[in-house]
């Protein structure tokens, strides 16, 4: 049985896939289903216990164990929160256009939305995303970040999408995919309008080498796009800097934090691709990350949290909170001026 406090590192996936020419290389392939083992959801169900709370564990901590910590660092700031959503606000399923989020927690995400700005930051397309959480008060951040929208609040919604040059060619390289993918039984390509995914939730094991090299072989022929894995699936994405990071950053300076010492992102995800955001928290310093996995990861989040529905107990804690500390603070106002003002709800 594997070590409970096993660190998977993505450093260790041999996705070092910057190098063209060379996507179909023995060594590449070997990187990938190696990485592809470990960051399957059933792969690591099947080898680990669940994750250790105790205080040995103190390098990624529960998010409930501190959340007390969590939103005393947030005292006196705007709390801006940002959740990816595949495997975060919903369970990985085995067909991705079922990865439906059950209405507990979209009742919870659409409180929270009350009380903090609330942004999805997936690599989904943001239309797709959006036909899943059904919440037109939250902004949406799709295809990695590289569409993005907001609530419109009677002006014009923030809008801003920086691949739209590749549009044309993302399509060539969606169909190259259905080509080469079409003979690999559970392969499903997904266009993300501005990048790609190859899911293999539902690729046997032993075809998952087959598979890569597949992928592999398209991306050979089109440099300008690279590959990284999340879980289950292979994200193809045009190689301009732009990541979950940037979204987040754009985001905040959107609504006027950019540079802010005022304002608490706290940013909830499971994947590679949210390590940009977390990354970009710790840089500036400000904020918490939370992983959501099983496991203790090689994380730039400061968090652990280990599934949905632990997601959904801290989402209601932080609504809780919200909700007391408001009504102190209209209770004391109340107190001091001596009126009675009715108390929110
Ligand atoms: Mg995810």
């Amino acid at each position: 049985m594997r070590n409970q406090n096993v660190v998977v590192s993505y450093s260790k996936s041999g996705m070092s896939m910057e190098v063209p020419g060379s996507y179909t290389s023995t060594a590449r392939i070997s990187g990938w289903v190696d990485n592809m083992r470990a960051s399957s959801p059933t792969h690591i169900k099947s080898h680990t216990l669940p994750l250790d709370h105790s205080p040995s564990n103190v390098q990624h901590p529960s998010a409930l164990d501190m959340f007390e910590q969590i939103t005393n660092s947030s005292k006196g700031k705007q709390i801006f929160m940002f959740m990816d959503y595949d495997g975060t606000l919903s369970p990985i399923v085995d067909d991705p256009d079922q990865a439906f989020m059950s209405d507990a927690m979209r009742a919870t995400v659409r409180k929270l939305a009350t009380y903090f700005p609330t942004a999805i930051v997936s690599g989904r397309c943001r239309d797709k995303v959006y036909s899943f959480v059904r919440l037109a008060e939250l902004y949406y951040a799709g295809s990695h970040g590289m569409d993005i929208k907001g609530p419109s609040k009677g002006g014009e919604a923030i809008l801003f999408q920086p691949a739209t040059q590749y549009l044309p060619i993302i399509d060539e390289v969606y169909k190259a995919l259905l080509v080469v993918t079409k003979d690999t039984p559970g392969a499903t390509v997904e266009n993300n309008k501005f990048c790609l995914s190859v899911h293999f939730r539902r690729v046997h094991e032993n075809k998952w080498a087959e598979l890569a090299k597949q992928v592999g072989s398209v991306l050979e022929a089109y440099p300008e796009f690279r590959l990284t894995q999340g879980r289950k699936v292979f994200e193809i994405r045009p190689t301009i800097k732009w990541d979950k990071g940037r979204a987040l950053e754009f985001l905040l300076e959107s609504l006027g934090y950019a540079n802010c010492a005022d304002v608490y992102p706290i940013y909830i995800g499971d994947d590679r691709t949210d390590e940009d955001a977390f990354k970009v928290l710790r840089e500036m310093g400000q904020g918490s990350g939370i992983l959501v996995s099983k496991i203790p990861k090689d994380t730039n989040a400061s968090y652990l949290l280990q599934e949905p529905s632990e997601v959904m107990a801290f989402l209601r804690r932080l609504v809780d909170w919200k909700r007391l500390s408001l009504r102190k603070q209209f209770m004391l106002k109340a107190r001091v001026e001596g009126i009675k003002i009715p108390l929110p709800i």
